[in-house]
């Protein structure tokens, strides 16, 4: 639903709707705290920017079992 930016209120405002931003909103909302997330793009975007992954970024995606997932499309990066 869009919220009119006039009249917006919340604890956490989160612009931008990359990787970044989408786990640290769902981090937030595990602690039940009210947030708004936005982006200028109506949809995601197209070009491709995951191919490699991170150990960091894994053990970040680990716990919502995303891991499998992603692998199965990219490589890991060693370091
Ligand atoms: C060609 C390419 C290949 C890449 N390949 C890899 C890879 O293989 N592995 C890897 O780990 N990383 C890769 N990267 C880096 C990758 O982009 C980042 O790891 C990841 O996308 C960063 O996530 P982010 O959420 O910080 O930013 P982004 O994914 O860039 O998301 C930022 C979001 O904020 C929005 N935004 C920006 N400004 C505003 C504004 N003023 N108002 C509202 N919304 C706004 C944008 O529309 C976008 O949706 C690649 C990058 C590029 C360009």
């Amino acid at each position: 639903m869009m919220a009119d930016p006039q009249n917006l209120e919340t604890d956490v405002l989160i612009v931008g709707t990359g990787p970044v931003g989408l786990l640290a909103a769902n981090a937030l909302m595990e602690k039940s705290i009210d947030l708004y997330i936005c982006d200028k793009l109506n949809a995601p975007v197209e070009e491709l920017r995951a191919s490699t992954f991170h150990p960091p970024t894994l053990d970040l995606l680990e716990p919502l079992c995303l891991t499998s997932a992603v692998l199965e499309n990219g490589l890991k990066s060693p370091e």
